[in-house]
């Protein structure tokens, strides 16, 4: 039997933005909504995430969300790229205050913690998604979880089960759809940054092609009034394979200008990501649908990840609660979503590629320099802010 639409009840499994963004709109609704995380509490360091005008904009629709977007999140006011020697302004205030595109720094833990505590969707912690519930026709009722600690098996169902359970989703294979990941050229340290005074308190910092074996950059961003931030540094895998985190650590501890002065724990070493991406060949099926990272991980390249995620969640969120068959609502789903989802997980395509281009070192060096020297020198980069800012909204959206 085909689950009924709208559902009075939905399983999201994974915790991650766009999940909650969806668990909120719909329980807003009346609409029961149960929200599994196989994590417990805060997991990992944190990392720099932008959002844009157009997602601040949805996410302060929330439940408290204008609460916890101004505590969350902070509007970047610059940014400096340290090149030949100097720090030269890549982003400046004023090219800031007359663009509409700015970027906004976000605080993704703290961010997804603000908008749980005030919305009343049910979260359940500790809950790993092992295998779906199926019903005589193949249909998704629901899934079979793991409880941390007990390691118990727990049934829970629902009319409808969306998966936001990120890049490795186990609710997409359980759909059956086939997901080519593809490896990104560069690893990601990310590490919390404390600002020191001597800097703008709202302006991000840049590393450009510093020259350090391995390492392709680095950046710290501002996350909260309060001065707390986070950090990236872009490793060659291979590298970081060969000498391990610690040593590009230290290098960049040591040889970055003031790079130091933002460290918290110079004695902790950064945690270490890997972002594979690609884009799912369907949205769902089965009585699944997927939202975020499930369908289209990609790199930081452009700041489209999460962005993408609450896009997803807000169309969705507006096409359950309207009812009618699961093919509709799948269908009119994906094809709300896909082209603007191409366009984002094109940039990272782009970079990947750029990134892969058989250059000598010195020469890949000297054109990202030469890039930040012009852009910084004519004030251009506002003018580069519409395409990400823009990209992952659907035509009807923007
Ligand atoms: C270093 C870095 C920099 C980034 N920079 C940006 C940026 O500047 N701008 C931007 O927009 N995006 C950025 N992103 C990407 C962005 O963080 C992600 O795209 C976004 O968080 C995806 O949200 P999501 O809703 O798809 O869920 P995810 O964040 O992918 O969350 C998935 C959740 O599912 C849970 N889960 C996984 N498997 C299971 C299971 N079996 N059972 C139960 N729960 C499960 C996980 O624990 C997790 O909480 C960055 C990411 C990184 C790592």
């Amino acid at each position: 039997m085909r689950n009924p639409l709208p559902p009075a009840s939905v399983l999201i499994v994974g915790g991650g933005i766009g999940g909650i963004v969806l668990g909120d709109r719909l329980s807003a609704l009346g609409i029961a909504v149960t929200i599994c995380e196989r994590h417990q509490g805060r997991a990992g360091s944190s990392w720099p995430e932008i959002l844009w005008p157009a997602t601040k904009a949805r996410l302060a629709l929330c439940r408290g969300g204008n609460d916890v977007t101004g505590r969350s999140l902070l509007t970047l006011g610059g940014m400096q790229a340290h090149v030949g020697g100097r720090w030269r302004e890549l982003l400046s205030r004023e090219g800031l205050q007359a663009s509409s595109y700015g970027p906004v720094s976000a605080d993704p833990h703290g961010l997804r913690e603000g908008l749980l505590a005030s919305s009343p969707c049910q979260i359940r912690r500790g809950l790993t998604w092992e295998r779906p519930i199926l019903d005589g026709d193949g249909s998704i009722r629901g899934g079979v979880f793991r409880e941390a600690g007990s390691g118990a098996e727990l049934e829970i169902r629902a009319d409808l089960v969306v998966g936001d359970d990120g890049s490795g989703s186990r609710v997409r294979e359980a759909i059956g759809i086939r997901f080519d990941a593809r490896s990104f050229p560069l690893d990601f340290l990310c590490f919390p940054v404390l600002w020191p005074t001597r800097f703008p308190p709202d302006e991000a910092l840049l590393w450009a092609a510093p020259g350090l074996p391995g390492i392709a950059g680095a950046m710290v961003m501002p996350q909260s009034p309060g001065g707390g931030g986070a950090g990236m540094i872009l490793v060659d895998p291979a590298i970081r394979a060969a000498v391990g985190e610690e040593t590009l650590w230290q290098a960049c501890l040591e040889r970055l200008p003031d790079f130091a002065d933002f460290v918290v724990r110079a004695e902790e070493i950064p945690t270490a990501v890997v972002r594979d991406w690609g884009h799912a060949r369907a949205y769902g099926g089965r009585g699944g649908v997927l939202l975020g990272d499930a369908i289209h991980p990609t790199s930081p390249a452009g700041g489209q990840g999460a962005n993408m995620a609450v896009a997803d969640a807000v169309a969705l969120g507006g096409l359950v609660p309207q009812g009618g068959e699961f093919a509709r609502l799948l269908a009119t789903y994906e094809s709300q979503r896909r082209e603007a989802n191409a366009k984002s997980v094109g940039i990272t395509a782009a970079v990947a590629s750029g990134l892969r281009a058989p250059l000598p070192g010195s020469w890949r060096r000297g054109l990202v320099r030469g890039g930040i020297r012009s852009v910084s020198r004519l004030g251009w980069a506002p003018w580069f802010l519409r395409f990400p800012a823009t990209a992952f909204l659907g035509g009807e959206m923007e």
